[in-house]
């Protein structure tokens, strides 16, 4: 490089394009997005149909409560949400989203077309958005409750980013986010299939019992080898620090690969330390060692726990979080060392 550059502001639509492609990654991050914008939404049943692992089209219909007709034309633009309306909100808000932009995105890297009713109304309205503006006034037309999100050629528009996606499926990922989401949603319906498949790949339906939740979506192999496990410790005696329910796979699980499905206040998140030390527990307590499967909900005080990390990023950060995993660990413990005494003595007896 030679001398000293000039400096310039991007333009907008380079910013916001920029910005698309950091928080939309891959079509898996879009799934989520829409997927959790659904359970905002109050949904009961939410159904997804994806295309060439979602390069193609990926369709996302739900039941829940629409969008209002005079909030369409911003709909897809930056920064322009329901769910939060000031900072304040930020450290109490119950919702997936709150930051609007996860549209926006997808709709600067593909071709977003909306579908919506909201109640009490005679007809819905379809839209059709690009690089986050409406390319046409919404039309009329004739919709069942809910909001359908229909999004097609993702990263048309990023020639790199599409060429390394084509040659790399995300469909896989996308069933397990479904699979991931039934078993903590237990109230909604999900399905996720291929486009033209005759079978969902993700099929759960609202039952009362995760139990049930699990081996609808796991199998039999899975469910029939889990133990409940609940914790709950408290700072004070007024404040608990955490809340904790799950279940764990018992000694005759067996897996090469750790499964953990991990929800904190009802996000699904990451914790790669939480992993090691599970992986650690079941290493020290079952002799022998398989990994486990642990659908594991935390439930802090939301002031404990900072949601305002970048969309992107799935792995959170806790207060206390050493304190809590030693927690978890020992709880986890004590349950396996009950559950496999307990085997013990029927086998003996
Ligand atoms: P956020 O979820 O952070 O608010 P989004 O860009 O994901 O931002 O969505 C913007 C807004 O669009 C939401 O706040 C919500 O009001 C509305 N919305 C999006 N998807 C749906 C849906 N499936 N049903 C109802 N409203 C929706
Ligand atoms: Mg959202």
């Amino acid at each position: 490089m030679g001398g000293a550059g000039r400096i310039e502001r991007l333009e907008e639509s380079v910013v916001n394009r920029i910005a698309a492609g950091e928080v939309i990654q891959r079509p898996v991050s879009a799934v989520k997005e829409l997927v959790e914008n659904s359970i905002d939404a109050g949904s009961r049943c939410i159904n997804v149909v994806v295309k060439d692992g979602g390069m193609k089209l990926i369709q996302v219909s739900d039941d829940g409560h629409g969008i209002r007709h005079e909030d369409l034309p911003i709909l897809c633009e930056r920064h322009t949400t329901s769910k939060l309306r000031g900072v304040e909100d930020l450290e109490s808000i119950k919702s997936m989203g709150f930051r609007g932009e996860a549209l926006a995105s997808i709709a600067y890297v593909g071709h977003v077309t909306v579908t919506t009713i909201t109640e009490g109304q005679l007809h819905g309205y379809k839209v059709s958005y690009r690089d986050g503006v409406m390319e046409h006034p919404p039309k009329p037309c004739a919709a069942v409750k809910g909001t359908q999100v229909l999004v097609e050629d993702l990263f048309y528009n990023m020639v790199a980013r599409r060429k390394m996606l084509l040659n790399n499926d995300d469909y896989s990922k996308i069933v397990d986010l479904l699979s991931r989401f039934a078993v903590h949603h237990i109230g909604i319906a999900f399905s996720c299939r291929k486009h033209g498949a005759a079978r969902p790949d993700v099929h759960s339906i609202p039952t009362p019992s995760r139990l049930d939740s699990i081996r609808s979506v796991y199998g039999l192999s899975v469910a029939d080898n889990l133990i409940k496990v609940h914790h709950s410790h408290s700072h004070t005696p007024t404040s608990s620090l955490f809340e904790l329910d799950g279940f764990i796979s018992n000694s005759n699980y067996l897996a090469k690969k750790t499964t953990l499905l991990l929800f904190i206040n009802d996000r699904l998140v990451e914790c790669t330390a939480l992993k090691r030390a599970l992986e650690i527990v079941y290493a020290a307590t079952l002799p022998k060692a398989s990994k486990p499967f642990v659908y594991m909900s935390l439930v802090l005080p939301s002031h404990h726990v900072d949601v305002n990390v970048h969309p992107t990023k799935k792995e959170v950060s806790l207060l206390n979080q050493e304190l809590i995993i030693e927690k978890i660990q020992s709880a986890v413990e004590s349950t396996l060392r009950t559950s496999n005494d307990a085997r013990m003595f029927q086998e003996q007896t």
